[in-house]
């Protein structure tokens, strides 16, 4: 999946993972996950990570491979923000490749912007299981309680309006470029991002099948 920051990635993701019966897989996830358990890599990506910046290349690459090793990998995953950058785009490339693998699709959610910091600053986090919701958008049924699993929606620290324009500019300075970059590989689907998320859903099934 590839977009802005707040594009809709997790949203999307979490429901192709669920239809086609695949791991999702979100580098984001992963740190935070680390950052929870206060493991030495989730101190070291919460530098990055608080500031609005990449994780450096080598450390996220590393976690993703291990990560796509497993064995619920064999039958295909989704990734959602990663690769974010060319170098990594160009590992996961020939890793793949010496797998006999490729990557099938990459959906970019297309999103403005002027939408982005909206959808972030409305945007809750579950503690626990890492679902997520919008406060207008995409409402739990309890306020501040997540519907999967009963636990506390938070505010991520990154989503503030500050650290998401730092964000945006990363964006359209490291990671927009792996749109050409997957649209010379010829694999590169467009949807429009701004529609509701079962109309954005509906633009990825038509093109997943
Ligand atoms: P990303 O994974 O790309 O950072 P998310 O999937 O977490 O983005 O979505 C960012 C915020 O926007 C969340 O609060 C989410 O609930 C909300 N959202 C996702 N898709 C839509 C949509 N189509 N319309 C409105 N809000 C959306
Ligand atoms: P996300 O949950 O995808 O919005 O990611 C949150 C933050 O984690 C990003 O702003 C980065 O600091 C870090 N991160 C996630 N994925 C990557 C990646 N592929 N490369 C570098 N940093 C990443």
């Amino acid at each position: 999946m590839l977009g802005a920051p707040g594009a809709g990635k997790g949203t999307q993701a979490k429901m192709i993972a669920d239809k086609y019966s695949i791991p999702h897989i979100s580098t984001g996830d992963i740190f935070r996950a680390n950052i929870k358990n206060g493991t030495e890599l989730g101190m070291e990506a919460k530098k990055y990570m608080d500031e609005g910046k990449l994780v450096p290349d080598e450390l996220t690459v590393r976690i993703l491979l291990d990560r796509v090793a497993k064995d619920d990998c064999k039958n295909g995953y989704v990734l959602d923000g990663f690769p974010r950058t060319i170098p990594q785009a160009e590992v996961l490339d020939s890793e793949l490749t010496k797998l006999g693998d490729k990557i099938d699709y990459a959906i970019n959610v297309d999103v403005p912007d002027e939408n982005i910091v909206n959808r972030m600053s409305g945007r809750r986090a579950c503690v626990t299981c890492g679902a997520t919701y919008h406060i207008v958008h995409i409402p739990p049924k309890n306020p501040g309680i997540c519907d999967k699993c009963g636990s506390e929606l938070i505010l991520r620290d990154d989503d503030a309006p500050e650290t998401v324009l730092k964000r945006l500019g990363v964006y359209h300075e490291q990671t927009q470029p792996l749109i050409d970059f997957y649209e010379n590989k010829k694999v590169l689907k467009t949807v429009d991002g701004t529609v509701d998320s079962a109309d954005v859903f509906k633009q990825i099934t038509d093109i997943l099948g």
